[in-house]
Parts: structure tokens; sequence; C-alpha cells
């Protein structure tokens, strides 16, 4: 039999329900003390230091206040995409990198800049046909500078952006062949891989490309190019490189609807003063 003393101890304090309002009024920033709550004071607004004036509140078509999260909606666009970035495992060394700051100084690096611009600008009707995009030939060409280029841009519209190394997707493919808990299965990576709305793999042929290895890739590309979803590669490989890393195989299905931009110019890394 429960004693009336343990009764006691559960019983909550009434809480007066002016009180209520105050503090849930106070929690979102407004001044509790204000009993001038009423339509004709709306929409109030704030300011924020950076992008100005913007309204915490709004009357609706019923004449009811109605509060809005006081959120500056520039601040949080911006963190949305900040996120969405992070998300994207854009290299940090490429996060300032943009169509405006490529530098062109050579005819190959306007038709690439041209390319990939056009790629990102029509990305819809591109991802629609499931075009893919391979850039590859000498380091320090400015392929990544163009793929973070493409990825900010094709972010901004609202799609799911992941940049890889070759490497990773194999090793997070084998990953699952360890037993424990939390790994998943190797097609739900393959599939994780293939949902992406653009992927981009980087650093293909820099490990040797086993057998073993081109059969990981081939899946990933293989379930993509069957959902329709592009893919863009880079490589410091030449053409026949990619090819021979990849196989045939993968190599057709990424230049079916693709294009292949050949990157043969000196690298500005070391024709640049640092
Ligand atoms: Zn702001």
């Amino acid at each position: 039999m429960s004693s009336p003393k343990k009764f006691e101890s559960k019983a909550q304090p009434l809480v007066p329900i002016g009180d209520l309002a105050q503090a849930l009024l106070a929690r979102w920033g407004f001044d509790s003390n204000n009993v001038a709550i009423l339509p004709a004071r709306h929409p109030m607004y704030r300011e924020c230091e950076r992008h100005g004036r913007y309204p915490i509140s709004m009357v609706d078509d019923q004449g009811v206040v109605r509060y809005l999260q006081p959120v500056c909606p520039a601040c949080a666009a911006e963190a949305a995409s900040r996120g969405l970035m992070e998300r994207a495992a854009i290299p940090s060394r490429y996060a300032e990198c943009d169509f405006s700051n490529y530098v062109v100084d050579v005819p190959g690096q306007q038709t690439a800049l041209d390319v990939c611009l056009d790629y990102a600008e029509h990305f819809a009707e591109h991802a629609r046909k499931g075009a893919s995009l391979i850039l590859c030939g000498n380091p320090g060409t400015g392929k990544n500078h163009l793929a973070a280029a493409i990825a900010r841009a094709v972010l901004a519209m609202g799609n799911s952006v992941l940049q890889v190394t070759a490497y990773d997707i194999i090793a997070r493919i084998r990953e699952t062949w360890r037993r424990g808990i939390g790994n998943g299965t190797e097609l739900e990576v393959i599939r994780g891989f293939a949902e992406v709305g653009l992927l981009i793999i980087d650093e293909v042929g820099k490990t040797f490309g086993s057998d073993g290895e081109r059969v990981h890739l081939f899946e990933v590309i293989d379930h993509r190019y069957r959902n329709m979803k592009p893919t863009i590669i880079l490589s410091n490989e030449d053409v026949e490189g990619v090819e021979q890393y990849l196989g045939t195989p993968a190599f057709d299905r990424l230049c079916q609807n693709g294009g292949l931009l050949i990157f043969d110019w000196q690298s500005y890394r070391r024709g640049r003063p640092q």
C-alpha cells in the first residue's frame, strides 16, 4: 500500500497559465512585460548584423499573430549550405574553389572551364541522362578545383554531392566483410554510393588497381549507371590509364552520354611562383 507521503512527493506544483505563456515568450526572446502583443504591433522585426532586418512575427489570414523562429533566414540558409558542404566532403584545400577564381592561362583551361561550367549550369539535364564526366591528366592542372566548383554549384541547386577517393569506396565495401554490427552489407554500401545525386570519385588510378578493386568500383559505377546517376571521375592518369584502372565495362558506362576532358597542359602549381 502506498503511503500518502509518497503521493505528495510526486505532486507537481500548479503553474498559473499566464506564467507559462510568459515563460514561453521569454524563451523565444520576447519581453514578457510587453503587454501590447496585439496584431496591430505585427509583424515585428529583428536586426541581423550582416543581413539587416528580418521578421520575427506575422499576422495570418485569420488575424492571428504567428511568431516565427527568431533566426535570420539568410544566416540559417548559410548554415544549412555549410552543413551540406561538410557532408559533401569537399576536401578543405578546395573549399574556396569556384568557377570565378579558376585561373585560365592556356586555351585548354578555357575549354575545361567552359565544359565544367556548362555541366554545372545544366546539371538537371545532365543528371536526367546520367551524363558523367571524366577529368584526367597531369596533376596540378586544376581538375580538383573545377570538380569543387561543380560540387558547390550542384549543392546550391539542392542536390546531394559526395566526393570520395577510389580507395575510400574500396575500403568502405571491404569493411563490410569484417564481422560486426553497423558495417552494413556490401550491397547496402554500394546502394549508398549509388543513391547520391552526384558522386565524385577522386584519385582513380592511384593504387595498383587489382581485379578485386576493379570489381568494387565497377559495382558502384554500374549501379549508378542503371539508376541514371551522374558520376565525375578525377584521375592523374591519361585516358588509357583510367580505362585500364576501371576496366572497360565501367569506362564504357561512364563514357556513354558523358564527357571526357584531358588536362594535358603544364601544371600551374609548378609553373607559378608560390
Ligand atoms: Zn543574418
